[in-house]
């Protein structure tokens, strides 16, 4: 009987799958486990329905024979089978699910990845094998047919005796190459891994033939060989469970088991959604910061599984980067085994997967501020800065998910709070939410600054982190109330304009230009200040730019060098004020000095480094001489 010839597509396919990397050849066990487990669940259902087909769960598994004096794996199920039309039309050709189209040139390109992430069914077979016969009799048929394929050139089909209806795929493993050891694939310990990496979850038993020993018999201390078939696979998956039947414990084990993250992670989320998608998902949020959380070395993602079969270990499509943070994974009974990553990406399933799933993470970190405050305050010292990134990236696009998972240190409360903690206890009169910026909470406690606002009452949120300015601006407002900073322009509370006669004011104004002519382009502005209270000086910033993002902007790598439209405040009550005066009739060197050390006191009280420090210490030497 002559080579029957496969379909030009499915030649270049064969290519791929001879030629593709080798870390990747292992998915053919996974492939080769899924078709027996298709065929399992067939005669299963119908078994289910009609009483001679005589249901009994013993008879349903898959079985795993390596022979290593053979060189063959063999692959059996006890399955609906095929009959010899299936066998021509099923492994004929390839991609007869249409999931994979591989018609387009550019798509072969990708062809390695397509392999890696999502396998091609059978033909992965030849990844590892030269030949593979495959023996099947279909339920009903009389007859059994033995189909065989040595790759490339076709392959061959006769009539073969087989008692039992079901698959047999026996594989003739390649021979080492220099840099492939194919050998491997014959080994209990790797089969074993494999088997557990990719099908744990096939609720068939996987039965592999094993070697173990015994005593022999009669002898106590002389022991031998004997094989038997052992169950590999753990079959019901934790989070097809009941969440009733799981324990705290069982989520940790889980957790450690799938190496998600090496200490106990600080929530589990058990998620399980039948309606327009089916599926169910174990999230959890870890309770420290991966090492390399905030680098680009860092893959969000969560595991993705068709019917209990890994298909994807890090799908990314299904976290908003603003929860990269979060380890898990999802199963999901309407994705194919076989899709591209590009249909995935694109496919309507996921996508209201990865939506639902980011509404059930942030509905359980609201839940944790209400009823696990200190978990949560833990949880935002490790990714809250990951929430911010989030307000702040897409223009703002996500604020609506985010702001309510905000917190910042109370000036007031001494401690956390939320925005809806905050805008609850603001003050009648009160029109904005203030913020002040620096390095600590200490440090900005003493920002003269802050003086107006706080002694108006009001409570001021204290940004530490670079980001935090920057995610507020983003948000402009909370629930209609805008954002504030105690150094911007105009506070809102300014006292009325001060009992002083127009004289001094004109006076004053002479002084302040002066001040500002010296300052040669440093300030935008002299100004008498508001807000100060005890302090003589401080600065202040009037426009888009506050000086804290013009310090971030600036530490950048590629700093940009801009600045911020500074105004330098005076508190025209201060004593320091009348020696301003004072110079300013009798002597303006004097004033010149004064002003410049004025200028960089504010700038150290910003936390901005100063131009000259020699200069500075300079004319404070003088003063003290
Ligand atoms: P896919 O599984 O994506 O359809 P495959 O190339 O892996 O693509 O398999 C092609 C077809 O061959 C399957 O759809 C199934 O009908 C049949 N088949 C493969 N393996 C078996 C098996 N062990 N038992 C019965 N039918 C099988």
């Amino acid at each position: 009987m002559g080579k029957k010839q496969f379909k030009a597509e499915s030649k270049k396919l064969l290519d791929l799958m001879i030629n593709s990397i080798y870390t990747q050849k292992e998915i053919f066990l996974r492939e080769l486990i899924s078709n027996s487990s298709d065929a399992v669940d067939k005669i299963y259902y119908k078994a289910l329905t009609d009483k001679s087909l005589n249901f009994d769960k013993d008879n349903y598994y898959i079985k795993i024979t390596p022979d290593k004096k053979n060189r063959t794996l063999t692959i059996s199920d006890t399955g609906i089978g095929m009959t010899k039309e299936e066998l021509e039309e099923n492994l004929g050709i390839i991609a007869r699910s249409g999931s994979l189209a591989f018609k387009k040139e550019n798509e072969l390109k990708d062809g390695f990845d397509i392999i890696g992430q999502f396998g091609v069914g059978f033909y992965s077979a030849f990844m590892v094998a030269d030949c593979v016969t495959v023996i099947s009799k279909a339920l009903g048929s009389e007859e059994g047919y033995k189909w065989e394929s040595e790759g490339a050139d076709g392959y061959t089909i006769e009539p073969y005796q087989k008692e039992t209806p079901g698959t047999d795929i026996i594989l003739k493993i390649k021979e080492n190459t220099e840099d492939e050891h194919y050998d491997e694939f014959l080994e209990e310990y790797t089969l074993r891994s494999i088997i557990k990496k990719y099908s744990d979850f096939i609720r068939y038993p996987i039965k592999m033939l094993v070697t173990n020993q015994k005593l022999k018999e009669g002898s106590e201390d002389e022991y031998e060989d004997y094989t038997e078939y052992e169950v590999i696979n753990s079959m019901v998956p934790i989070w097809k469970k009941n969440k009733n039947e799981l324990t705290t414990e069982d989520y940790e084990k889980f957790y450690s088991e799938k190496h998600f993250g090496f200490s106990k992670p600080l929530k589990s989320i058990h998620v399980s959604v039948d309606g327009a998608v089916s599926f169910n998902s174990i999230l959890y949020i870890p309770s420290k910061t991966p090492y390399d959380f905030y680098t680009k070395e860092y893959e969000k993602g969560l595991e993705l599984y068709s019917s209990g079969v890994l298909i994807m270990n890090k799908c990314a499509d299904l976290l908003p980067d603003y929860f990269s943070f979060v380890q898990g994974l999802v199963d999901s009974e309407d994705l194919s085994l076989n899709i591209s990553r590009e249909m995935l990406q694109h496919d309507r399933q996921l996508k209201l997967i990865a939506k639902k799933i980011k509404d059930k993470i942030k509905s359980e970190l609201l839940l944790m501020i209400k009823n696990e405050r200190d978990k949560y305050e833990e949880f935002y010292k490790n990714f809250g800065r990951q929430l911010k990134y989030g307000i702040y990236s897409d223009f703002g696009a996500n604020r609506e998910d985010l702001q309510d998972l905000l917190m910042f240190y109370s000036s007031k409360q001494n401690k956390m709070i939320t925005l809806d903690e905050y805008v609850n206890s603001m003050a009648k009169d009160q029109k904005y939410i203030y913020y002040a910026c620096g390095e600590s909470n200490e440090k900005i406690s003493k920002l003269p600054q802050t003086e107006l606002v706080s002694e108006k009452g009001f409570e001021i949120l204290y940004f530490t982190e670079d980001i935090d300015e920057f995610a507020i601006r983003m948000l402009m407002n909370y629930k209609d109330k805008e954002f504030k900073s105690v150094s911007s322009g105009d506070l809102g509370i300014e006292p009325e304009e001060q009992n002083i006669d127009n004289e001094e004011k004109e006076e004053n104004k002479e002084i302040f230009k002066f001040m500002n002519e010296s300052l040669s382009g440093k300030v935008k502005d002299v100004r008498a200040s508001k807000r100060l209270k005890n302090h003589p000086v401080c600065l202040s910033s009037d426009g888009e730019l506050s000086i804290e993002m013009e310090k971030i902007l600036n530490d950048m790598p590629n700093n940009p060098n801009i600045k911020a439209d500074k105004i330098l405040e005076l508190n025209i009550n201060h004593e320091v004020f009348s020696a301003l005066k004072d110079a300013f009739e009798h002597d303006k060197d004097k004033l010149k000095m004064y002003t410049n050390l004025l200028y960089n006191q504010a700038l150290l009280i910003e936390g901005l480094s100063i131009e000259d420090p020699l200069e500075f210490t300079k004319d404070i030497c003088k003063l003290m001489k």
